[in-house]
């Protein structure tokens, strides 16, 4: 198997993508693997889903993978935009990244289990990121989470209070504990942080909701200081 072989499996590529280069720098334990889809391929304006023929497309973007044996490494493609009849000119969505992400859909699962067992600060060492990178992963994956069942309380939720720097600033995070996804991060560590989060939902949907604060598992306290 040869490394565009490898890496096509590894990241789970399906048509009309593909891999299309692999540059390895090895002084440097970095690795470049360039994306591209078969000519003539169709993709889905991402407002309708109607597929469309490419008429050109956006400017090569970077996105940060998940590390392959040490090395850190970097997808890099250029989105086919479509041109929809309603919508106008559309950029198609890749499959392993959000729109607007720096990191593939691997790479922020990765960060929010590193996240979610230790601080922001810690979690952005161990992964090579910012602090700022690490925290916007946590926020998009807040959103995420309250968008995909927008109604429903979680029937098991977790209240864990993280360190957002070492002893100094502090976050709470409420969890719902069967889906393993962060469903709201408050400001602080006072009660009130978490109002808003219950305030989002009708009185009826809090009747019988089991709140466990839990510091046994993965998410363990991590009070610094
Ligand atoms: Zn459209």
């Amino acid at each position: 198997m040869d490394s565009i072989d490898l890496y096509r499996q590894l990241l789970g590529l399906t048509t009309p993508w593909t891999v299309q280069r692999v540059e390895m720098d090895i002084p440097k334990l970095h690795v470049d693997v360039h994306l591209e889809h078969a000519p003539g391929a169709r993709f889905a304006c991402p407002e309708c889903g109607g597929e469309f023929g490419v008429y050109d497309h956006a400017a090569e973007r970077r996105w940060r993978h998940l590390d392959s044996c040490h090395f850190q490494t970097v997808l890099h493609a250029r989105a086919p935009r479509v041109r929809c009849p309603e919508h106008g000119g559309r950029q198609a969505k890749v499959p392993w990244a959000e729109p607007s992400g720096r990191f593939t859909h691997m790479f922020e699962a990765l960060a929010i289990d590193v996240l979610l067992a230790t601080d922001v600060s810690k979690a952005a060492i161990l992964l090579g990121i910012t602090w700022d990178e690490a925290w916007h992963i946590m926020e998009r994956a807040v959103i995420r989470g309250r968008s995909s069942k927008p109604q429903t309380l979680p029937e098991h939720i977790g209240i864990d209070e993280k360190a957002i720097s070492k002893g100094h600033r502090y976050m709470t995070l409420v969890y719902d504990l069967e889906e393993a996804t962060v469903q709201y991060i408050g400001q602080d560590r006072k009660q009130t942080s978490l109002e808003p989060y219950f305030e989002a939902f009708p009185p009826e949907a809090l009747q019988g909701v089991q709140a466990e604060c839990d510091h046994r598992n993965r998410w363990t306290d991590d009070r610094l200081g």
